[in-house]
């Protein structure tokens, strides 16, 4: 396959979501709201929907309903000890590296979190550029400003000389509309926007062995 990039999803993509990190950082947007914000518990839950549904993420929601401080929020929902859910992935780094493609991340976390995982992993050489929630300001995954800003941000590759890998089918659909190669990772199964779909992160070299052709 010839490709010129290949964009990962961070969270629950790089690392399994059964490792419970990002269950926590769910609890705290949640502790966010409810102390910042001062949100009863019980409606948490529903608003939560409600912006994952209609802005993409909590964080954009939040953004266009309440005056927040954006660094403050990321700062406060990643305030986790990484040591407990992370650790060296020589494999994986190896299996990074051989991939004869740029590789990038591309994600609606930010920056500091992102560098934070990818350090804890020892995997933070395997990426030739990091795009992040600040860089895709006002947008972010499933929008399709996003993408076009991902791949702009990448020197602006053929979409269809890309691949993308994400744990959500929702943000892989309008990479496969933009002609990017799509996988799902972290379950299997099949779906119209899903070019491939393996459980772990581990097992991209034997479900795609055409990257490395
Ligand atoms: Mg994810």
């Amino acid at each position: 396959m010839k490709l010129h990039t290949i964009f990962f999803d961070l969270d629950s993509t790089l690392y399994p979501e059964s490792n419970g990190m990002w269950q926590q950082i769910r609890q705290r947007i949640d502790l966010y709201m409810h102390e910042r914000l001062g949100l009863s518990c019980e409606a948490i839950p529903e608003l939560r929907h409600d912006y994952f549904i209609n802005y993409g993420t909590t964080l954009r929601g939040l953004q266009a309903n309440f005056r927040i401080d954006q660094q403050d929020y990321l700062d406060f929902v990643h305030d986790l000890p990484l040591d407990v859910y992370l650790k060296p992935e020589h494999q994986l780094r190896q299996m990074l590296l051989s991939i004869p493609y740029q590789r990038w991340i591309f994600t609606n976390s930010d920056l500091d979190h992102t560098i934070r995982v990818l350090n804890k992993m020892e995997i933070q050489d395997c990426f030739d550029g990091i795009v992040d929630v600040w860089s895709l300001e006002p947008y972010c995954k499933p929008q399709r400003e996003a993408y076009q800003r991902a791949l702009e941000l990448a020197g602006a590759p053929d979409p269809q000389a890309c691949a993308f890998l994400d744990d959500s089918i929702r943000n892989l659909t309008p990479a496969h509309e933009a002609g990017f190669f799509t996988i799902l990772v972290g379950q299997n199964g099949s779906h119209p926007a899903v070019e491939r779909a393996i459980e772990d992160i581990h097992d991209l070299r034997e479900a795609v062995p055409e990257f490395w052709e």
